[in-house]
């Protein structure tokens, strides 16, 4: 190799011809065919032709070029035409970034679709959601106030009940025709007691049925406003309900703020407080979902049916009471039993301390 340097390029394997060697060969045959051909058409072929070729032809060749040019002979040409050209090699290389940021960005809009929403983090989501105080009609937002007050980190949750999932109960006219969607009665309940906490500095969060949020969400608590059934019992079906989950221990803080929004509840609003249990209070999947430790309750405001008038009349009296009994809790959840709650109460009823456990399905 060392004494033949210009016979092979650098990247050749050992051995194998150099284009310059295989280029002399191709020259040479081209050329040979050309001095036949010259000789074919000329008549007599013998015309003396002066091409130093046929010179060169006629002088003896040693055997080394003889078996070199045999040998170029049998190699095929494709290895050459292979050999990368320099531009070429940056236009693929930047050719191929292009394609695969093309690629990339299709399968991921194409992906987009089939992501579930409740996959995203959880703060993504709550950074990417309106404010859902903003939606509450004809009412201020509160003016933020001089000194930071300790109610702001006392956050709370309220679920306006099937928002953002479905219409929840459905109440027909006598075609068939829905004329009262449950999703309305909470969602007219549940933003006025949002906008009554706010004037009240809480931190609210007003979250949807299925909401990302719910995920192990940690609160000072969280309610879930829903109504009950429009169904006909061909009976007197009416009546509020405040349920607990089930999973969680009668007596504790959960079982206090179903005690105050209950009696603050029955004491505002007509009707009856009713014990009857459905899978929908049973199964709650909020219950399951939020941190072990935030209180929570559901409230079923009346049924759509017998308590249709009371339940879209006056959202403002639903409103205040449910609030009288989350202040009932926020107020007094932490006090024992001996002490008394404050003396500036906020106009709420506070319930015994220990609870007895309901009669279920009374
Ligand atoms: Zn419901």
């Amino acid at each position: 190799m060392t004494d033949e340097p210009s016979r092979h390029s650098p990247n050749s394997p050992k051995g194998e011809p150099s284009a310059s060697a295989v280029f002399v060969a191709m020259m040479r045959q081209v050329a040979a065919k050309a001095v036949s051909k010259a000789a074919r058409e000329e008549p007599g072929g013998t015309a003396p032709l002066s091409l130093p070729f046929e010179s060169e032809a006629e002088a003896p060749i040693p055997r080394e070029t003889r078996l070199e040019t045999r040998r170029v002979r049998r190699l095929p040409y494709r290895p050459l035409l292979r050999r990368p050209q320099p531009a070429s090699m940056m236009g693929g290389f930047l050719g191929a970034i292009f394609v695969a940021a093309i690629s990339a960005s299709l399968v991921a809009t194409l992906l987009m679709f089939f992501v579930d929403p409740e996959f995203l983090n959880p703060a993504v989501v709550q950074g990417l959601q309106i404010d859902s105080g903003a939606i509450v009609a004809g009412i201020e937002a509160p003016a933020p106030t001089a000194v930071v007050t300790p109610r702001w980190l006392q956050r709370i949750g309220v679920i306006s009940g099937h928002r953002g999932r479905d219409s929840g109960a459905v109440c027909e006219d006598e075609y068939g025709n829905p004329d009262l969607l449950e999703v309305d009665i909470n969602f007219a309940v549940a933003q006025r007691i949002v906008a009554r906490l706010r004037a009240e500095n809480y931190a609210i969060d007003m979250l949807d049925e299925i909401d990302p949020r719910l995920e192990d969400y940690r609160a000072a608590l969280m309610v879930s406003i829903h109504a009950n059934t429009c169904a006909d019992f061909e009976e007197v079906v009416s009546g509020y309900i405040v349920h607990k989950s089930d999973a969680r221990p009668e007596g504790g803080a959960d079982s206090f703020l179903r005690e105050c929004i209950a009696l603050n509840y029955g004491a505002a609003v007509p009707l009856q407080r009713s014990y009857a249990e459905t899978e929908d209070l049973i199964n709650y999947h909020a219950f399951q979902r939020i941190h072990p430790l935030t209180p929570a309750v559901i409230v079923e405001l009346g049924y759509m049916l017998a308590d249709r008038e009371i339940l879209t009349q006056d959202p403002d009296l639903l409103a205040d009471a449910i609030t009288a009994g989350i202040l009932c809790f926020l107020d007094n959840v932490a006090l024992s039993n001996s002490q008394q709650p404050p003396a500036a109460a906020r106009g709420y009823l506070v319930p015994a301390r220990v609870t007895p456990t309901p009669a279920f399905g009374a």
